[in-house]
């Protein structure tokens, strides 16, 4: 069974959204994300959640499996074939990147601890995804601190909390109102997502808990939802290639490697590629791709499955000369037949300006 990166047969033909989650530290956004890669959902093999690069793929029928307790509050379709969330909370990628139409993430979500309300890095990631215009929610975890809190495991929030007392029901209207608040003087008006009558214009909350997976399918029902009815035409397979540097690795056996992230298009051995570097423009051919090894087959040869083409969206490595200079967080072009490689050559190096003010000493 070869791992789903040149998938599809879908009718709408919509790649799968990618996801970004951030948020301030020790709000629960390593652990949100281990609890939605959970494969075991009470019983049912929610199977095919894959390991990438810099990225894990959850294909439609482990999204399916995780919301089905969703089924007697919400209809819906699952017309995309995945759903692809970057690993690295809070990736400095994503925090580097300049708006100039970057693709990297179609939705972010951004958490926030009931019992601490907005913190530094909350108000920080607000700003960041208001100037991008970036979409998001927001996912107010740990709702299993609540005093008295019963928990359901992996439940939806609304049927978890219409079974909890009235004062639990109390300290989480108080806490959600002051949260609201703070929101509003970051102006942000906010709603809880199932009564967010207006999508557009208010951002919706999602109650969670990282610990007892409540909320959790309430949260992939809503990703789901946003990006399958409001940004089916992003979605859309282009021609034309959308992808990311993530990070430049030494790797033996393959000199230096970067890790990209493909929100768009193809990608295939032999591709003559244009990215930025440190001392200018590099132009290179990709040598090989690579995804990791799935993981019951680790005491193969290679770590590596080495492809002739992937579809996006995916994480991917790429093996190719010259890449030492590569600078994370740039954009990586695909030369196709018509294309003025000169210009192509200026046009990455656009995105180091706006890179450079935010590079760190690592
Ligand atoms: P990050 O820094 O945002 O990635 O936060 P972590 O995922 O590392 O979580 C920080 C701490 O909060 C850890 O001790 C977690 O176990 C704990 N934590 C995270 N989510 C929850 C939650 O939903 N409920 C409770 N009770 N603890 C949580």
């Amino acid at each position: 069974e070869a791992p789903p990166v040149v998938s599809s047969g879908n009718k709408k033909d919509l790649r799968s959204p990618i996801c970004c989650i951030l948020g301030h530290v020790d709000t629960g956004k390593t652990k949100l994300l281990d609890k939605i890669r959970q494969t075991n959902v009470q019983g049912g093999e929610a199977g095919g959640i894959t390991q990438q690069i810099g990225a894990t793929y959850f294909p439609i029928e482990a999204i399916k499996q995780k919301t089905k307790v969703m089924a007697q509050y919400e209809k819906q379709t699952f017309d995309v074939p995945g759903l692809l969330v970057i690993d690295t909370p809070g990736h400095e990628s994503f925090t580097n990147l300049r708006s100039r139409g970057s693709s990297l993430c179609n939705i972010a979500i951004l958490v926030i601890d009931i019992m601490h309300g907005l913190e530094q890095q909350t108000i920080e990631s607000i700003r960041l995804l208001r100037d991008r215009k970036a979409p998001f929610i927001v996912a107010l975890n740990k709702i299993d601190r609540l005093y008295d809190w019963k928990e359901i495991p992996n439940n939806s929030f609304r049927d978890s909390f219409e079974k909890q007392s009235r004062a639990v029901k109390e300290e989480f209207q108080t806490r959600l109102t002051n949260i609201q608040i703070a929101l509003a003087e970051q102006g942000l008006n906010s709603e809880l997502y199932f009564q967010n009558k207006n999508m557009a214009k208010y951002v919706s909350i999602v109650p969670t808990s990282a610990v007892t997976g409540e909320g959790v399918p309430d949260l992939l029902w809503l990703l789901l939802e946003l990006t399958q009815k409001r940004m089916s035409k992003q979605l859309m397979y282009l021609s034309h290639v959308e992808a990311t540097i993530l990070e430049v690795k030494v790797i033996e056996g393959f000199g230096t490697t970067i890790d990209v992230i493909l929100s768009n298009g193809y990608l295939r051995e032999g591709d003559r590629i244009v990215l930025c570097g440190m001392n200018g423009p590099i132009v290179t051919n990709i040598r090989a791709l690579l995804t990791p090894q799935p993981l019951r087959e680790l005491r193969l040869k290679s770590e590596y499955v080495h492809h002739k083409e992937v579809k996006a969206a995916l994480g991917v490595k790429i093996a190719a000369n010259d890449l030492e200079k590569a600078v994370s967080g740039s954009r990586l072009l695909v030369v196709g037949p018509d294309d003025d490689e000169e210009e192509m050559m200026d046009d990455v190096m656009d995105d180091l300006t706006g890179l450079l003010d935010s590079v760190d000493t690592s």
